[in-house]
């Protein structure tokens, strides 16, 4: 709060390094709080921390209750037969609890792979943008793909600080940096990025915005990409799932022709557009089975995308 010279208070002015409306903070204040296990177990794995979805087939066997010699049981057997006490039947339990994660976490690191693999024909010499960039495993995806230098950003100071954490670990912190800065006014140098991407961070901004910025950033013929979930015109408008999910985490999904109006608006041309929806149901028909990883979302996820309201998209831009 400022107070001015003749002593009366002010409105609250956005002076801070991220210049963010109240909307913002709120945004900035439940990642600063948010320690869900399917985001902290998941990422502990390999240290790669992803904190969207995930895309392909899954190992249904992950689930099964038994576990024969070291390998993968055959039967669906219920785990309360011979053999094992309540001790080993702890420690099966606690199994099939890891290869659950480890699965999931296998299905979040082909999206992200997905997504790098769109970036363009990039060299160590490049910089890339990671807009929203959560606790970081996107920009670290691309460096070690590419070798590429890497500016993440997030409104969440805590998520930024743990991100350099991360890349100091790995020797990695002369090229793959995190700030805490808002997406749509970063202070990043103009035309310096070969390619930049959201993976699932649209929904919290408006998108002429925040596509205005990346068509900054990006040099002439630099590549941008997003991942999305986002609502579908030919439904209609947004769906009750569409609501809720918005409401779980304070976001605003678009509607899939917002994404192409403000694309062609700020010289962003699509080049690749895929529909990753059916590629996404099994990770959340596995989520929902997860009961040490649920956040109570995962219903709501698979009834939007089945009822056709919802879809996951991919869309990659060259920006001109
Ligand atoms: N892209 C990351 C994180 C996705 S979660 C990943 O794939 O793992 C959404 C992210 O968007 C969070 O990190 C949140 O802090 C960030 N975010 C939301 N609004 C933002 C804004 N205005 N500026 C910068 N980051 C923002």
């Amino acid at each position: 709060m400022t107070v001015t010279e003749a002593g009366t208070a002010a409105a609250p002015v956005p002076t801070q390094a991220t210049c963010q409306s109240t909307y913002q903070t709120r945004v900035a204040d439940y990642w600063n709080a948010e320690e869900n296990p399917v985001n902290l177990e998941l990422g502990k794995i390999d240290d790669l921390y992803h904190h969207h979805y995930g895309i392909g087939d899954v190992d249904w066997s992950v689930l099964d209750e038994d576990e024969v010699g070291g390998g993968v049981g055959g039967g669906v057997g219920s785990g309360s037969g011979s053999g094992s006490g309540s001790g080993g039947d702890r420690d099966d339990a606690a199994k099939r609890r890891d290869r659950i994660t480890a699965e999931l976490h296998r299905l979040e690191q082909a999206q992200a792979d997905l997504l790098a693999s769109h970036l363009g024909a990039l060299s160590p010499t490049d910089r890339v943008f990671d807009a929203g960039c959560g606790r970081g495993g996107g920009s670290v995806v691309a460096h070690l793909r590419y070798g590429c230098h890497a500016d993440g950003v997030t409104i969440s100071r805590k998520q930024a600080d743990f991100a350099n954490d991360q890349a100091r670990k790995r020797s990695i912190d002369d090229k793959v940096r995190y700030h805490h800065r808002n997406m749509l006014d970063t202070g990043c140098p103009s035309g310096a990025y070969a390619a930049s991407w959201n993976n699932e961070s649209t929904m919290y901004v408006e998108l002429d915005l925040l596509f205005a910025e990346h068509a900054r950033l990006l040099r002439r013929g630099g590549r941008y990409v997003t991942i999305t979930g986002c609502y579908n015109d030919a439904y209609g408008r947004a769906s009750r799932e569409v609501s809720l999910i918005n409401a779980h985490y304070i976001c605003d999904i678009h509607p899939r022709s917002e994404y192409f109006r403000a694309m062609a608006r700020n010289r962003l041309v699509p080049v690749h557009v895929q529909d990753l929806t059916a590629a996404t149901l099994p990770y959340w028909e596995l989520r929902k089975q997860a009961d040490h990883l649920v956040t109570g979302i995962e219903e709501t996820f698979l009834s939007a995308y089945e009822n056709g309201s919802f879809q996951y998209l991919l869309i990659a831009a060259d920006r001109i």
